[in-house]
Order: structure tokens, then C-alpha cells, then sequence
């Protein structure tokens, strides 16, 4: 058991079976990263019993794509550089809207919660939401 194991961990005179660089680090620690997004919907989507896309979603899309990317040029494959040049576009733009949405919230005065942008009232307490002066509209 103790050789399954010690194959496994290190094969062929390297770790995991790995010729490592710097590149190879870089290059995994965008896949890890990039792959733990889906770690972090599936619990969040767990957690509250509906589908829900946590900003840290956003965050670890964009980190681990750009880590691919800039492996994907260190190896020139035109395919590879592709599939990673363009997602960034939406994963700022959600994280853009995110905390656009995030600062149109309100305070409160009843018992200081959030208020979701465009509520009458506190959800939480019921007290009449009063625009704070970035709010009213012109
Ligand atoms: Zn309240």
C-alpha cells in the first residue's frame, strides 16, 4: 500500500510525475485556482438551497484565467491563448456590477441593515427606507 501511494505522490523521479518549473506552478496554481470556483458556487448554491453565484466566483474566474493565460503565451499555442483571451470580459463586468449594485444599497435607519436598491422598506425591520442624498434621483 505504502509503494501505491509513494508511486503515486512521486513517479518517474518527480513529484506527482511532473517535470516543475516556474511555469508548471504558475500554470497549476491557475488550474487550482480556476477549478476551486466551482468548489466555492456549488457550497454557496448549497448552502442558501438555491442557485447563487458568490463574488468570490467572479474573483477566482478572472485570477485563474489570467494565470492560464500568461502560461498559455510561455507555451505559444494559439489555442490555448484563445481559450483564456476573452473570459476576463464578462468577469469584470459582473464584479463592475457586483459592487455598483453592492453601493446602491441604503442604510437602515431602523435597525442599520442593508437596503436593496429601490425598496420602500426594510425588509428586514419594515422601517420606510429614506434616500440618502446619492439616491434620489435627478
Ligand atoms: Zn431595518
Amino acid at each position: 500500500m505504502a509503494s501505491f501511494w509513494q508511486n503515486l505522490l512521486w513517479h518517474h523521479g518527480h513529484f506527482l510525475g511532473i517535470s516543475w518549473s516556474v511555469w508548471k506552478l504558475l500554470g497549476w496554481g491557475g488550474n487550482l485556482t480556476f477549478s476551486s470556483r466551482f468548489i466555492v458556487q456549488w457550497y454557496a448554491t448549497e448552502k442558501s438551497r438555491q442557485v447563487v453565484v458568490p463574488v468570490l466566483f467572479w474573483w477566482l474566474s478572472l485570477l485563474g484565467s489570467l494565470l492560464l493565460l500568461i502560461y498559455a503565451f510561455s507555451k505559444t499555442d494559439s489555442v490555448f491563448i484563445y481559450a483564456y483571451l476573452f473570459p476576463w470580459v464578462p468577469y469584470v463586468r459582473n464584479l463592475i456590477i457586483h459592487y455598483r449594485h453592492q453601493k446602491a444599497h441604503m442604510d437602515c435607519p431602523g435597525c442599520g441593515e442593508k437596503i436593496p436598491p429601490h425598496a420602500n422598506f426594510c425588509p428586514q425591520c419594515g422601517a420606510r427606507a429614506e434616500l440618502a442624498p446619492q439616491n434620489i434621483p435627478k
